[in-house]
């Protein structure tokens, strides 16, 4: 059974793309052609555009509904950190942000260890988290993907008070040869990821919260095969990357990810993944 207060969640990854003009109109566009009872819709424009996305959503009906998040946080509040942007800097900007991008780990040496940093200090300043994971493709090829995961989810949260995390906390397991490759992973295989990680949060003392904490999939998702994530009871939406530019693809991403979160609260035809209790129609 899925528990209550699990959301079902689209986030959009623009990346390194948009000009705040850009990112403004495709807020807006993106807010209309999403409109779906029961998903919480999340967009993260690059730093400079989350002002133009804030604007665009507030002067669209349909905005009303959308988080905007921002792609990273720096780990301290203030200080001689140049270039840099803080937690509290995001306040009235941005009620969400991802730490621990791949492409960060990859492109900024961000460590397991600087990560549960840049999640506390997100958390104490109210931000809500989405916590990137996921194995390289040679990890996977040793049999090695479930340890690496469980040892980010672990690093990544050292320190982090488990009470009432649920609130705050979203997971994104992104396997990193899936990410923008064209190749996702298979349903299965994420839905088995999501289970490692909500046991491994189980140890972590997140207990109960580590079965409310909404685990999403991340890596080449499109309209193409959105189906077959959200048919995974285990899988509570996804993190998309170079197909949330794409107003056409974010229509039928979530209109594919409302008829899950219909099917949990019981209002819907189906999903595939018919949980028996309801599902959380929070906004972002
Ligand atoms: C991402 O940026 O988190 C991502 C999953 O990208 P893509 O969907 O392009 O693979």
């Amino acid at each position: 059974m899925i528990p209550r207060m699990r959301a079902v969640i689209v986030a959009g990854n623009w990346k390194m793309h948009t000009t705040p003009d850009e990112a403004g109109e495709l807020a807006r566009t993106i807010a209309r052609r999403t409109d779906v009872a029961g998903v919480v819709r999340v967009l993260c424009p690059p730093f400079v555009g989350l002002q133009a996305v804030r604007d665009g959503l507030a002067a669209e009906p349909a905005g009303a509904g959308v988080g905007v998040g921002a792609q990273n946080v720096h780990h301290e509040a203030s200080g001689a950190y140049t270039g840099e942007v803080s937690a509290p800097m995001l306040l009235g900007l941005a009620t969400w942000v991802i730490a621990g991008h791949s492409e960060r780990r990859r492109d900024a040496g961000e460590t397991d260890a600087l990560i549960s940093r840049k999640v506390a200090r997100a958390h104490e300043h109210g931000l809500r988290v989405i916590l990137c994971v996921g194995e390289q493709l040679a990890e996977r090829e040793a049999g090695r993907a479930d340890e690496v995961v469980r040892a980010q989810v672990q690093g990544s949260l050292d320190g982090i008070d488990p009470a009432g995390a649920d609130a705050w906390l979203t997971i994104a397991y992104e396997p990193v040869w899936a990410i923008g490759t064209g190749r996702n992973a298979r349903g299965a295989d994420a839905a088995a990821m999501a289970a490692v990680i909500r046991e491994t949060l189980g140890t972590l003392g997140f207990e109960d919260a580590g079965e409310r904490i909404a685990v999403l999939y991340g890596g080449s998702v499109s309209s193409a095969n959105i189906d077959e994530f959200m048919a995974e009871p285990a899988i509570d939406g996804a993190l998309v990357g170079g197909a949330s530019l794409k107003p056409d693809e974010m229509a039928a991403i979530v209109a594919r990810a409302g008829l899950t979160a219909q099917a949990r609260a019981g209002t819907g035809r189906g999903g595939g993944s018919a949980g028996s209790a309801g599902s959380d129609a929070a906004t972002g």
